[in-house]
């Protein structure tokens, strides 16, 4: 999930919020000020039920957010680093990185987030049944009483047994407490939460042809996204198991398509893109040094007049250093980028030495399954991989 505005950090934890919940929040204000507020407290002006139900908003985003801060503090409390917390359509994310040591953790990280929303629930019921006595106003009461609901729901709601949401790694860590094996616990969890989204959707469905209801239609997105993520992180147990002990090296394409820098657009195409099953491609100087990346798409913007006197390096994007592999590292470290849909350069001592495609990895895991790790038949990745711009012509 990429952060679209970063709203800063809470006890050192970066915060920030995806586009998507710009929307939801405005949806929310809507349905608040023209439904929900005027629903429960008649005869307010307009502009009053606009201003409560901006703060009644917020209120449920700092909510949200008050979920995510309990499974990242308890988390970092048992040495998991916490990336940061991203406010998003569906909720919140908290990003993780690394596993937790026990069980325990892994449990009492789980149910942190909803343990949060519950009690804000209660705070909440509390503040409204104070503000209803001391006769605060029904518009006041109405607002605390719809936080308390939504903040319950959520809860309850999070607690759902199945992977990725929190009951879900509340069922893994208990499997993992009681099976002493983590990966297929995890992998358990994950299944239920495939039954889990498959209902979702289906109850969605029924909601939305029987009920002619349109929050059905959400369910359904929410159900769409358990399953797929719960799918993923099954996936991702697989491949955890599966490629162990496989590195970037034993599986990159080697040695890699690649142009030069100072090799023309037109020269490029011809001997290099069309013969290649690549989409994007390294770009290196003169020195076999990685330069950049080039893409088709990229290339397709320079137009057929202009291929011969434009330069690979005129088009190439610079490389993000973040996004180099070294061939000693473990796949399955690597696997979440790659699978990403990216081609990823492999670098050792400077040099590039090939590139991870999702192809690369999805054979690797093919392979393993057969029971066989990859042989590229080229010798050692790490030493055969001095690609050098001049022995790039067949
Ligand atoms: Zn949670």
């Amino acid at each position: 999930m990429r952060q679209t505005a970063r709203l800063g950090r809470l006890a050192g934890i970066p915060i920030g919020v995806h586009w998507s919940v710009f929307v939801i929040m405005l949806l929310l204000v809507q349905g608040l000020a023209s439904v929900i507020l005027p629903g429960g407290a008649r005869g307010y002006a307009t502009a009053v039920y606009w201003g409560v139900a901006v703060v009644v908003a917020a209120l449920f985003l700092a909510a949200l957010l008050a979920h995510e801060l309990g499974h990242a503090l308890v988390a970092r409390h048992y040495g998991v680093r916490v990336r940061g917390i991203t406010l998003w359509m569906l909720g919140g994310m908290s990003e993780l990185d690394g596993e937790p040591p026990h069980a325990r953790a892994d449990l009492l990280i789980a149910l942190a987030g909803p343990v949060v929303s519950l009690a804000g629930a209660g705070v909440f019921a509390a503040g409204a049944a104070v503000a209803s006595a001391s006769g605060a106003g029904p518009l006041a009461v109405t607002g605390l009483a719809w936080l308390a609901v939504v903040n319950g729901i959520l809860g309850v709601f999070n607690l759902l047994p199945g992977a990725p949401l929190d009951g879900g790694r509340v069922l893994a860590a208990v499997l993992w407490w009681v099976w002493r094996d983590r990966a297929a616990a995890r992998r358990a969890a994950g299944r239920v939460g495939m039954v889990l989204g498959a209902l979702l959707i289906t109850a969605g469905l029924l909601e939305l042809l029987l009920a002619a209801n349109l929050s059905g239609l959400w369910l359904m997105v929410l159900g769409w996204f358990v399953a797929s993520a719960a799918r993923a992180e099954a996936t991702d147990v697989m491949l955890r198991k599966t490629l162990a002990g496989v590195r970037v090296g034993d599986v990159m394409t080697a040695p890699a398509a690649c142009g030069y820098s100072s090799q023309s657009v037109a020269d490029f195409v011809a001997t290099v893109a069309r013969r290649h099953p690549h989409r994007i491609f390294p770009v290196l100087d003169l020195d076999g040094r990685l330069v950049g990346l080039v893409s088709l798409t990229r290339l397709a913007k320079v137009s057929s007049t202009d291929r011969e006197r434009t330069r690979l390096a005129d088009v190439s994007a610079p490389v993000d250093r973040t996004r180099v592999l070294d061939p000693a590292v473990p796949l399955m470290d690597a696997a979440p980028a790659v699978l990403a849909g990216r081609l990823v350069p492999v670098v050792a001592n400077g040099r590039l030495t090939g590139v991870v495609t999702p192809g690369d990895v999805a054979r690797a895991n093919e392979l393993a399954q057969l029971g066989i790790t990859p042989d590229r038949g080229g010798g050692d990745a790490a030493t055969s991989g001095t690609y050098a711009p001049a022995n790039r012509h067949e």
